[in-house]
């Protein structure tokens, strides 16, 4: 088994960049205090995904990453994943979960089927708060069957995540030469892809003008990459500006970022786990 197949390393960083953003002063301390509880649950479940797959391999998706689900693995992890997020979820977020662990296993299936179809391809409705319990929990296993397919070489730009078809989440610039490169994350499956640095990757737009940049003084690595065409903005991390930044941890800590945007009427394409 590989380490990308683990996982373990992934979701140390992870962690560990959340205990180092989390600060007495932030806003978003709240958020990362309970985004390392729900990443430390997804560090073991993705070892035992990993430790399942090597009892009883499964192939790699043939019809692509959404195709069934593996209840057998799953399931008996669900009830522990529930208190994990009932005991240091926010008020609201925990009596969800508190709701949800009353309810027979069938509607867990469905839930998380639902999720497991919908989920950054016809969700656009569903808000991070109400897919919050499926997507966290499925993030391991999405990122554990990627890890499991082969990748063919991208030839253009795609709006849309080549391996899964959801919309991204975030961007990432990484150092190229005297600049960097830009690339999108995908917000299912964890993935990235490179994309183009003057384009839109909601409508397409590439008219410089169009597409403001906004970069807060304080966190100059975090920037707001909006566009007056379609209204809409993704988030960037600039990781030739941070070589220690975590592109999914630090847009979570990124709340000054999202209030400004919004206030400047431009709305996030897709939310982040927990609709920072
Ligand atoms: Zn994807
Ligand atoms: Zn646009």
């Amino acid at each position: 088994m590989t380490a990308e197949q683990t996982g373990g390393t992934q979701y140390k960083t992870r962690i560990a960049r959340a205990e180092q953003l989390s600060s007495p002063h932030s806003a978003a301390t709240e958020f990362l205090d309970f985004y390392k509880q729900v990443a430390s649950f997804q560090k073991l479940l993705r070892a035992n995904i990993a430790a399942a797959h090597e009892v009883k391999p499964s192939s790699a998706p043939k019809a692509g990453l959404r195709e069934e689900l593996d209840f057998t693995v799953l399931l008996p992890h669900f009830r522990g994943y529930l208190s994990v997020i009932e005991q240091h979820a926010p008020p609201a977020l925990a009596e969800s979960a508190r709701q949800m662990a009353l309810l027979a296993s069938d509607s867990w299936i469905a839930s998380l089927e639902a999720y497991w179809q919908h989920a950054g391809r016809y969700d656009q409705q569903v808000g991070a708060f109400a897919q919050f319990p499926a997507r966290a929990f499925l993030q391991p296993y999405a990122e554990f069957r990627t890890s499991l397919m082969a990748r063919a070489p991208l030839v253009g730009t795609t709006r849309l995540c080549p391996l899964c078809g959801s919309r991204p989440l975030v961007g990432v610039l990484r150092p190229e030469g005297d600049g960097g490169k830009r690339f999108l994350l995908c917000s299912f499956c964890s993935q990235e892809w490179e994309f183009r640095r003057i384009l839109c990757p909601t409508c397409g737009e590439e008219a410089e003008d169009k597409l403001p940049v906004y970069v807060a003084e304080e966190t100059p690595h975090v920037r707001v990459e909006a566009c007056d065409t379609c209204k809409f903005y993704l988030r960037t991390i600039d990781l030739t500006k941070d070589g220690h930044a975590v592109p999914l941890v630090d847009d979570l800590a990124a709340i000054p970022h999202t209030l400004w945007a919004h206030e400047q009427g431009y709305s996030r394409l897709q939310p982040n786990l927990l609709g920072t």
